[in-house]
C-alpha cells in the first residue's frame, strides 16, 4: 500500500458509501481512463469479468472463433468459453513473448477457410512487455476484427509512446492482489468509445433498465467494483509511477547481476517498447549453462524459502483446452520449459535481491568447479 488508501477507505465509511457504486468508483474509473489514454472506463469486480463483458460488447456469439495468445494466464482465454465461443490459440514471437503476427495471420486464414471470420483478437502484454501492436492492429483492421487488449499485467507500460490498454478497440485491466497495483480484487474495461464503458456498467449492474421497478431486457451480471475497493484503487494510483520504477529497478538489478552467466537470458525492450517489468523473467538454456536448468534454480531458491515460479503454461498445452486449434511453432512451449519468474515484489530491497542473485550465481560456480574437476 502507498499511504493514502486507508484515508479513502475511511472516507467511504464516513460518508456511508459502502456499496458497489459511489464517488470513489467514479473517480477511480476516470483516473484509469486518463492513465490508459482512453475516453471512458468501467470499474469492475475483476479483470476476468472485464474480459467477459468486452467479448459480449464486441458482439461475440456462441460458435464464433476468438483468437487468443496461447502464452498467457488462463483468464485471457476462459471468458471465450463463457460466451460459448471457440478459442483459436497462437504462438508467441521470441522478442516480446507475445502474440506472433505471422501466426495470427495463419489463424485468421484458418477461420476464414471455415467460413467464419474471427469475432475478436485477444493479444496480451505479458509480464508488462507490450505486444507488437502495430502489426496486430494492421491485420485486425484489414479484416475488420475487434482487438481486445489484455493489459492486466501492463498498467504503466507504453508502446510507441502510448499507454497499453488504450491501443486496441477495448482494453482490460486487473487489480488482483498480485498485480502492479491492487484493489484487493478488481478490474476495469477501458475504451475510446464511451458507449462501451457505459454498456459495461449496464451489464455489470444485472442489466437493469432505467425504470423505477426492476426491468430486465437482456441477461446481466453482478460485476461491479465496490466503493471500498475503488478507494484503495485511488490510493494505489498515486503510487503507480513509483511501483513501475521499483519493478524496473528489480529487473535492472537482476540483469546487471546475472546477465553474464552463460545460458541466462533476459527480456530486452525493443525500440519504442516500455515495460513496467511487473515480473522479472529469465530464460535458462541448459545447452549453454553447463546443464543448469530453470528448475534447478527454482529448487535452489526454494531451499532458502524463496519463491520463484515457472512462466505461464501455454493454453494450447493445458488439458482443459486439448484439441483446440493452435497456430505457430514451439516458442511458447520452449518459454514454458526454460523460463522462470524471479522474485519481483515492489518491496524487495538491495539486500534481498543480492541474496537471490548470489544463490543463483552459486549454481554456476559449483557447476564450473565440477566441470573443471572432471577435466582434471
Ligand atoms: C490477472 C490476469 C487476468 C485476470 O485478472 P483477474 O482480476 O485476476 O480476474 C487476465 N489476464 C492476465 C494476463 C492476467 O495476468
Amino acid at each position: 500500500m502507498g499511504g493514502n488508501e486507508q484515508k479513502y477507505v475511511e472516507e467511504a465509511f464516513a460518508t456511508n458509501w459502502v456499496a458497489p457504486l459511489g464517488p470513489h468508483v467514479d473517480a477511480f474509473a476516470q483516473q484509469l481512463a486518463a492513465q490508459t489514454g482512453t475516453t471512458a472506463a468501467a470499474a469492475l469486480s475483476s479483470g476476468t469479468a472485464a474480459l467477459h463483458l468486452a467479448l459480449i460488447i464486441a458482439g461475440v456469439q456462441p460458435g464464433d472463433y476468438v483468437i487468443c495468445q496461447s502464452m498467457t494466464f488462463c483468464a485471457s482465454a476462459n471468458p471465450i468459453r463463457y460466451v460459448g465461443a471457440e478459442p483459436v490459440f497462437v504462438d508467441s514471437e521470441p522478442e516480446t513473448w507475445n502474440m506472433d503476427p505471422e501466426a495470427l495471420k495463419e489463424a485468421i486464414a484458418f477461420c476464414l477457410k471455415q467460413g467464419k471470420k474471427p469475432a475478436a483478437i485477444i493479444p496480451v502484454h505479458l509480464y508488462g512487455m507490450p505486444a507488437r501492436m502495430n502489426e496486430i492492429l494492421e491485420l485486425a483492421r484489414q479484416y475488420e476484427i475487434p482487438v481486445i487488449e489484455d493489459a492486466a499485467e501492463a498498467l504503466g507500460s507504453t508502446y510507441m509512446g502510448k499507454p497499453c490498454g488504450g491501443l486496441g478497440d477495448m482494453g482490460i485491466l486487473s487489480f488482483n492482489g498480485n498485480k502492479i497495483i491492487t484493489t484487493s480484487g478488481g478490474g476495469a474495461l477501458v475504451s475510446n468509445r464511451p458507449e462501451d464503458a457505459a454498456r459495461a456498467r449496464f451489464l455489470s449492474t444485472q442489466a437493469r433498465e432505467a425504470a423505477p421497478h426492476y426491468q430486465h431486457e437482456v441477461i446481466g451480471y453482478n460485476y461491479r467494483m465496490s466503493n471500498i475497493c475503488a478507494g484503495i484503487g485511488r490510493g494505489q494510483m498515486e503510487v503507480l509511477a513509483e511501483r513501475v520504477a521499483q519493478r524496473r529497478a528489480n529487473h535492472n538489478f537482476y540483469r546487471e547481476a546475472l546477465a553474464d552467466l552463460p545460458g541466462m537470458r533476459f527480456l530486452v525492450e525493443p525500440e519504442g517498447f516500455f515495460s513496467n517489468f511487473w515480473l522479472t523473467t529469465v530464460l535458462v538454456d541448459p545447452s549453454l549453462s553447463g546443464g543448469i536448468t530453470r528448475e534447478q534454480i527454482r529448487l535452489e531458491l526454494e531451499r532458502y524459502n524463496i519463491e520463484s515460479r515457472p512462466l505461464w503454461k501455454p493454453m494450447h498445452l493445458q488439458p482443459v483446452y486439448e484439441g483446440t486449434p493452435y497456430f505457430g511453432g514451439d516458442v511458447a512451449a520452449r518459454l514454458f520449459e526454460n523460463g522462470l519468474c524471479l522474485p519481483s515484489g515492489s518491496n524487495l530491497d538491495t539486500a534481498d535481491r543480492s541474496r537471490i542473485a548470489e544463490l543463483i550465481r552459486g549454481l554456476w560456480v559449483s557447476e564450473t568447479s565440477r566441470l573443471n574437476h572432471a577435466h582434471v
